[in-house]
């Protein structure tokens, strides 16, 4: 296998990377000590045209490969996570419902406005009991005659929603339809019913903002619902497939010297965390803690720091359930 990038892709990285080096990574502190991505730093990222970069050129994009975007990523990823919080969310689960699934008129009005920076995006789907097994999702939408939808319901850890200008919202049809039942809207911020709820803080990634989001009684135009009803747990997973392969290069680049804070674990954020760890529901099941392939805490092989492949496999148990 040839791992040597065609020359205009190495160009490419080699300009992101100056572009990182020169006007993003200088703001890491600042963005550590505020909480804030400055102004300076999103003019730089809308003129390199990193939020559009796996964005068609015909709607406004650069229209690298996916090869291309992910480089840029990883240079990204160099500096604060918060610049890739805002711009990279953007191209992926920020435009790719619509790229995806909007009609011609969608994509005209809106990956324009997300690839040059204009407008952030937001992609609401997790809620409180439902994040990995997203079909659980119990946000409803109702038909209101020809011309509109309702949306109801509540979201949470949604990236981006205080400066969202656009949301992509999931919502069910008939939840006893599972993943079928499921259709996806494009809201604007704005819209009567639609609210930005709760901060909700993060244990790391400072500079970067999620949200709860509120949908009570909102009226949305029937020509925002993208593709079919049915459809909108396959929009879904498409565009957070794209989403996770821009996080490998993430993973993988090293943060430079300043921007090693950025790893860690904010404290104050733990209680909550745990408190959450010990209440969220998955699959429709209740985690226990400590999880029951975990040894007492009083056991010697807990206290040496064993992990869980030291456990006999007969002591791993499904989590309980909670009816
Ligand atoms: C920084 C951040 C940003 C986010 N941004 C967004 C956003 O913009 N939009 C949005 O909609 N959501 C967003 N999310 C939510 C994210 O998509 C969910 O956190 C994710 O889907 C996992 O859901 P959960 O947190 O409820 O974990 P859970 O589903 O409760 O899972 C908890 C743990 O159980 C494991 N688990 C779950 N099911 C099983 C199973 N069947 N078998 C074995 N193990 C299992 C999981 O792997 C995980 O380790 C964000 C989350 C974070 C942390």
């Amino acid at each position: 296998m040839n791992f040597t990038l065609p020359a205009e892709l190495a160009a490419w990285q080699q300009r992101v990377r100056q572009f990182v080096r020169q006007e993003l990574q200088p703001h890491d502190a600042a963005i550590e000590a505020s909480g804030e991505v400055p102004a300076a730093a999103m003019v730089g990222l809308r003129r390199m045209g990193l939020f559009g970069t796996n964005t068609p050129t015909a709607y406004g994009g650069l229209g690298l490969s996916m090869l291309g975007s992910c480089l840029a990523v990883e240079e990204l990823a160099k500096a604060h996570v918060a610049f890739y919080y805002l711009s990279g969310v953007n191209v992926h689960i920020g435009s790719k419902p619509i790229e995806f699934a909007g009609s011609e008129a969608l994509k005209r009005r809106w990956l324009p406005e997300l690839a040059s920076g204009r407008t952030i995006a937001a992609f609401a789907l997790t809620e409180a009991d439902a994040g990995s097994d997203a079909a659980r999702i119990r946000t409803t939408a109702r038909r209101d005659g020809l011309a509109y939808y309702v949306l109801d319901g509540a979201k949470t850890y949604i990236t981006n929603a205080p400066q969202a200008g656009l949301f992509t919202v999931f919502a069910t049809l008939d939840p006893s339809l599972g993943a079928k039942g499921m259709a996806a809207f494009v809201v604007e911020a704005g819209t009567p019913g639609l609210k930005v709820g709760r901060t909700v803080e993060m244990a790391a990634g400072r500079g970067s903002s999620h949200a709860e989001l509120v949908l009570e009684s909102c009226r949305v135009p029937a020509e925002n619902l993208l593709g079919d009803v049915g459809r909108g747990f396959e929009i879904a997973m498409r565009s957070l497939d794209a989403g996770r392969t821009h996080w490998a290069p993430i993973a993988s680049a090293p943060p430079s010297g300043c921007s090693i804070s950025r790893w860690r674990a904010r404290p104050r954020a733990r209680p909550s965390a745990t408190a959450c760890a010990s209440t969220r529901a998955s699959n429709g099941c209740w985690p226990t803690w400590p999880p029951p392939c975990m040894p007492p805490a009083s056991s010697p092989t807990r206290r040496r720091g064993a992990t869980i492949t030291a456990v006999p496999a007969s002591a791993l148990r499904p989590p309980r359930c909670r009816s």
